[in-house]
């Protein structure tokens, strides 16, 4: 068998799914920063730099965590956390922030523009904005903004423009919309780092390359602590970055199975959902060929979630890939389901996760107590809850 992680070829295509759907002002920016990711991926100073900066900065390694009382509690599999959680500003997202603005010092742009959905990815960009001296202009949907206060004020208090964006749904995707406006006028100042494994080659692979530490850390973790490799890996879904972070590295073993989970909102029959495999079709939004929820005529579907880093109407296109090989099974948690991990975490672990990574911990509940006592799931706890307590605790009437 030839191994699945071995693409994207070099225009960018994970088998039909990723490519370049950019408009053409935008190609030699892309193809230059193509041309300065290969440069850079084998540059042993830059590759220095950027372990450095994951250790000191952002506190890498992150720890595998055996949850002992949700393994007791399910009666099931032995269930590892990968505590991304841990990490400097509360999410995986540090690892690709900090990766793009290394490249965009090497490129000599000093303008650093970002979207963000649940203000995670904003925070991390402003953060290593801060750090390496740079402007920093977040793009936010208005109605993110809203739910996500606590990210906005960070973001402001870094030096960062947070710039709220009204248009359509006021999420995520007009955000993106938005920013790749800004980037198309000032391309020659500005590097966009996008936060997802998402858009237009050469981002997918760029960003899920930046995230391959997770899974790294943890094949060596788990190897170390129970000489064996799990038999199951989750991660939630949005665009696709801590799953195939997490996944990547395993893809050649075939004994690891993978579950990707989606958002599925209110219900996928209630059309009120962000799960682009459950009624997505073939299509391009924002620079990539991928899975999208759209209507019969091709229309972007609105999206829901109560998890804004999931409410997303595409997904990464390696993850449509990887689903039709068959490589990586793909399933959904509600936000009734999400709500009640979110709860079930702090109280048996004493972890608060972010709502999107309780999409994953939601799924772990289902299966664990299905698997043997003898079986490991490795989940990836891709953030921390603070910033969805309000949230949470308005949800409940705490
Ligand atoms: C942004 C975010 C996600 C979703 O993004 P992916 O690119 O799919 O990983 C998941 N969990 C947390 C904590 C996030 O901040």
């Amino acid at each position: 068998m030839t191994s699945l992680a071995t693409l994207p070829d070099a225009r960018g295509h994970f088998g039909p799914y990723g490519g370049m759907f950019v408009p053409e002002t935008l190609m030699s920016a892309l193809e230059d920063l193509t041309a300065e990711y290969q440069r850079a991926k084998a540059d042993p100073e830059f590759q220095s730099e950027l372990a450095g900066l994951l250790r000191d900065f952002a506190g890498r390694p992150t720890p595998l965590y055996f949850a002992e009382r949700l393994t007791a509690e399910l009666g099931g599999a032995k269930i590892y956390l990968k505590r991304e959680d841990l990490l400097h500003t509360g999410a995986h997202k540090i690892n690709n922030a900090l990766g793009q603005i290394l490249l965009a010092r090497r490129m000599g742009k000093q303008r650093i523009i970002a979207e963000t959905g649940a203000g995670q990815h904003g925070v991390a960009t402003a953060t290593v904005a801060a750090r390496f001296g740079c402007e920093c202009i977040i793009y936010m949907g208005a109605v993110d903004m809203e739910r996500q206060a606590l990210n906005v004020a960070r973001m402001r208090f870094l030096g960062a423009k947070v710039v709220a964006v009204t248009a359509g749904q006021a999420t995520l995707k007009e955000a993106i919309n938005e920013a790749m406006r800004d980037w198309v006028t000032n391309v020659r100042t500005t590097h966009y780092i996008l936060g997802s494994a998402l858009g237009s080659h050469p981002y997918p692979m760029m960003v899920r390359d930046f995230h391959r530490v997770i899974g790294v850390e943890a094949r060596r973790q788990i190897l170390e602590r129970e000489e064996r490799l799990p038999d199951l890996l989750v991660a939630c879904v949005g665009g696709g970055s801590n799953a195939i972070g997490l996944f990547h590295p395993f893809l050649d073993d075939a004994g690891v199975r993978m579950i990707g989970v989606e958002a599925g909102g209110e219900g996928i029959r209630t059309g009120k959902h962000a799960a682009r495999f459950q009624g997505g079709r073939l299509g391009v939004l924002q620079g990539t060929k991928t899975f999208v929820l759209t209507n019969e005529d091709g229309q972007i579907e609105l999206t829901h979630s109560v998890s804004a880093g999931l409410d997303y109407a595409a997904i990464g296109p390696e993850h449509s890939f990887l689903r039709d090989s068959g490589r990586i099974d793909y399933e959904y948690a509600t936000d009734e389901e999400a709500l009640a991990a979110f709860r079930s975490l702090a109280e048996l672990e004493g972890i608060i996760p972010a709502l999107e990574t309780a999409h994953a911990i939601a799924h772990v509940i289902k299966v664990g107590p299905q698997m043997r006592d003898n079986e490991i799931i490795v989940v990836s706890c891709s953030g921390r809850g603070d910033k969805d307590v309000s949230q949470a605790a308005a949800h409940f009437g705490l």
